[in-house]
């Protein structure tokens, strides 16, 4: 490591987005003695909460972003729907990891798709829909017709069997240009996140076992207690994109296995995942930790599990359970500080560990 790129505790990070993935990110960043900013549009984003300052400001305002690069070392993003200009703006003035290709490529889905090919990373069959012509010629059905941009969380999407129902679809979605994936049979779904240094040292979590409903992730599970040829398969693959990106950071590949045992990549998200938050209270080192540490410079943190565990998201007024948790000798609740509970909204998560020792209880 080059120690004159280190940067040590009680430097500054600023942090692009102000969601509940900043917000622990400046938890974590805390705990090693940094200080975080966040730089959000909206009015008291449940990062700065827990941050030292926060400059509210729309993302293509340049002199407001200059002035947020000014009051901090270096610069990371926790959503990856940023805009690009805004990163580019960023880096102008300090260093942004994991930087701007990642999020231009995480931003479309059919870059994405065909960068991971060009890394030899598998994926389901997939086809521009983009015109008339392509409805028409269109082979990969049944399928999953997405737009390229700004779905998540199973939005933007439509499944289809024929070309008739692709053509309904395509309209529904306003005619935009998208992705049409075959449908994958799969067994499940997991994710792998690695976060690689400054020096190219790459690290990848356990691979969690994720389950989803209605396109958003309810839990993920760790261990997984699948063979370890798969496991391998899916470490591979996210260490090969975050070497193939040349990443500095932290980045989540979601894969779908197959029911005969391949791993194809979905998508990815250069930044903490959901399905890594069972890392703040079952590995040594949090995802959270693993991405201050990237991009300060340090060495990366252990992955060893210290438990098992399964991460359950609390969504919309699910969160008005905390009281159930805290008497649960099991589970460790985190909630994000989010005023209104609106359906579909992630309020926060309970994660729930095996003690490998109870501690007895006392009436006292
Ligand atoms: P995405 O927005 O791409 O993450 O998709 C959300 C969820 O939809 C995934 O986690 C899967 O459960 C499902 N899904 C997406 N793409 C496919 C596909 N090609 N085949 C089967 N299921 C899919």
């Amino acid at each position: 490591m080059v120690a004159d790129k280190i940067l040590p505790p009680g430097s500054t990070i600023g942090i692009l987005g102000g969601g509940q993935l900043g917000r622990m990110t400046a938890i974590a960043a805390a705990r090693l003695g940094y200080r975080c900013i966040v730089f959000a549009p909206e009015a008291d984003p449940v990062a700065a909460q827990v941050s030292a300052a926060h400059v509210q400001a729309a993302y293509d305002d340049a002199p407001a972003l200059a002035n947020f690069a000014a009051q901090v070392e270096v610069i990371t993003y926790e959503f990856e729907n940023v805009p690009e200009a805004a990163v580019s703006e960023c880096l102008r003035h300090r260093p942004v990891r994991p930087g701007v290709q990642p999020i231009h490529l995480a931003q479309h889905r059919l870059r994405e798709k065909a960068f991971f090919r060009s890394l030899g990373i598998g994926t389901a069959d997939y086809q521009p829909v983009a015109s008339d012509a392509d409805v028409a010629g269109a082979t990969a059905l049944p399928g999953i017709l997405k737009t390229c941009t700004e779905g998540y969380d199973g939005k933007g999407q439509a499944r289809v069997s024929t070309r008739d129902e692709l053509a309904a679809a395509w309209t529904k979605l306003g005619r935009r240009e998208c992705i049409l994936e075959a449908l994958v049979d799969f067994q499940c779904e997991i994710s792998a996140i690695v976060a690689r240094g400054l020096d190219g040292t790459t690290r990848c979590f356990p691979i969690g076992l994720n389950h989803h409903r209605d396109g958003i992730l309810r839990t993920t599970t760790v261990p997984s207690n699948l063979p370890p040829a798969i496991l391998a398969t899916a470490e591979r693959f996210g260490v090969e994109l975050a070497n193939g990106l040349e990443l500095v950071g932290l980045i989540a590949l979601e894969m779908f296995v197959t029911k005969d045992g391949r791993v194809l990549a979905n998508e990815m998200a250069p930044r903490p995942h959901n399905s890594g938050h069972w890392t703040i209270d079952a590995c040594a080192t949090s995802q959270f930790e693993q991405l201050v540490r990237a991009v300060c410079g340090l060495p990366l943190g252990s992955v060893d599990v210290l438990a098992a565990s399964r991460m359950e998201n609390l969504i919309g007024d699910e969160a008005a359970d905390w009281q159930r948790y805290l008497i649960d000798p099991t589970a460790r609740l985190h909630l994000y500080g989010k005023g209104e509970s609106r359906p579909g909204r992630k309020m926060g998560h309970v994660t729930f560990v095996t003690p490998l020792w109870a501690a007895p209880t006392s009436t006292t």
